[in-house]
């Protein structure tokens, strides 16, 4: 049965699942809504954060017919991919291969963005702070310069210099990436949406139920997954890029190896009229010294300190997200310290968001061992907005052409995460 998309939004709304008002506009007027009929998918993609996002977006590029589904709507409010803003950087210490893919999707992001007219891409530049002795700077100047991608070393004198703003401490030096900085992150989400709907992706507000753990027996194949509302989509391929609730889907496989922890950004006010911590004055900024990082004025909302603190396991759909006090108290000593322009600035928004963990900080992306045909994607562990188009072409390439997976990706090579530690990185 075809219904119209008014009714199908009531019907959603009635069977509990999460209300289409979520949906903004940008992409509900253009988009072409799935309805509820008996159609069948080449891939159905679980999970509209940044990762299911790219990757529903490329495999619609590919020509296959796809939908995607998510229980609350693209970077909502609870997911990973919620925030205002990511830091795109291209320093990952050794990891030459982060590097590489965060190079590619800096290209990506910047084609998307062009293509189609949004401005979500701030090149603020990313400035490295971090003591001389730090091995983390030699290693990532040595990748920057294997990989071809420009940067600047800066002494604790150039540091004075350039960000007379910056608290910078006699120890400390500084790297600066002038390329990269920061993206507007939850509507970058949602433009990558409302684009794949244009192109032909089907999408659907619907709460998925978790699949069977153990398939009947002789069966090694998902046929199609429940909806909330009672209903239930048919693909050849599904993809679980759940993020922060991949291991409530899939618990025996996943529990202890994905943990989502609590993770907290504050956005401080300027004093009216001072540009010294906007950008262009003020880069995208992280401190190795006290694990923070953050970001210039961008669009008024604020000069944001994020702290890569990990403390309990965090539920993301119930678990409070006011900000905790102590927190909040570290980041005004750490601003009086590192920004004294800002020793007094008031506190204008804050957002208590959540990490997923892996051991090693490296993403999942792996076949389930026991559903041939069913992906799981995930573990961002804190860095993974900036690789959406990397690993959406990635995951794409892997489920229309085969091979292997690199191993730090395999599930295999997934240790259980230990109690989480007080700072991560
Ligand atoms: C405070 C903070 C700062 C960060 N800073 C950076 C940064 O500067 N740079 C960077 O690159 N990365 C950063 N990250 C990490 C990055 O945001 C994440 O790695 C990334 O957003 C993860 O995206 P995802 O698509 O895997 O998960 P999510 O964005 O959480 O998406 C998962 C989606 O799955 C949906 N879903 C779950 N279960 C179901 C179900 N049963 N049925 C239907 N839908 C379902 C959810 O509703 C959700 O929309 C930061 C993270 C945090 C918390």
């Amino acid at each position: 049965m075809t219904i119209g998309r008014r009714q199908f939004v009531k019907t959603l709304g009635v069977a509990g699942v999460v209300l289409a008002s979520d949906i903004p506009q940008s992409f509900a007027a253009e988009g072409r809504f799935a309805e509820k009929s008996q159609k069948s998918y080449d891939v159905a993609v679980i999970g509209a954060g940044v990762f299911g996002a790219w990757t529903a977006h490329e495999l619609g590029r590919s020509g296959k017919k796809v939908i995607l589904l998510d229980q609350y709507g693209p970077a909502n409010s609870r997911s990973s991919s919620g925030g205002e803003t990511r830091i795109i950087r291209m320093g990952y210490g050794a990891k030459e291969f982060y590097t590489r893919w965060s190079w590619r999707s800096l290209a990506a992001w910047k084609e998307f963005f062009a293509r189609t007219a949004q401005p979500l891409f701030q090149n603020t530049g990313v400035l490295w702070m971090a003591d001389a002795g730090d091995p983390s700077i030699a290693k990532t100047s040595a990748t920057l310069t294997k990989v071809g991608i420009p940067f600047e070393l800066l002494s604790h004198a150039d540091l004075q210099k350039r960000f007379p703003q910056i608290g910078a401490e006699p120890s400390m030096v500084g790297l600066f990436e002038p390329e990269s900085g920061a993206l507007l992150a939850r509507r970058a989400v949602q433009a990558v949406v409302a684009d794949a709907i244009k192109n032909g992706v089907d999408y659907r507000v619907a709460a998925v139920v978790p699949p069977a753990v153990v398939p009947p027996a002789g069966e090694r194949r998902l046929e199609s997954i429940a909806l909330g509302d009672g209903s239930a989509v048919t693909a050849a391929k599904f993809v679980f890029a759940c993020g922060p609730w991949l291991p409530r889907i899939f618990p025996e496989l996943l529990g202890g190896k994905i943990v989502p922890t609590r993770g907290e950004e504050f956005f401080f006010g300027l004093p009216g009229g001072d540009s010294r911590y906007a950008t262009p004055a003020m880069p995208t900024w992280i401190d190795n010294t006290t694990e923070t990082f953050g970001t210039p004025d961008i669009e008024g909302r604020g000069f944001k300190v994020g702290i890569d603190l990990h403390g309990p396991s965090f539920d993301p759909d119930r678990d409070s997200r006011t900000v905790n006090e102590d927190s909040l108290k570290f980041a005004r000593e750490f601003l009086a310290r590192r920004f004294p322009g800002l020793r007094n600035a008031p506190l204008l928004e804050n957002r208590v968001c959540q990490y997923e963990n892996t051991t090693n900080e490296d993403f999942l992306i792996d076949r389930h061992p026991a559903l041939e045909n069913v992906w799981l994607v995930g573990g961002g562990s804190g860095h993974g907005f900036k690789h959406g188009p990397a690993l959406g072409a990635y995951v794409a390439a892997k489920l229309i052409e085969g091979g292997e997976v690199e191993p730090f990706f395999r599930l295999s090579n997934k240790g259980k995460v230990e109690a989480p530690s007080i700072f991560h990185r």
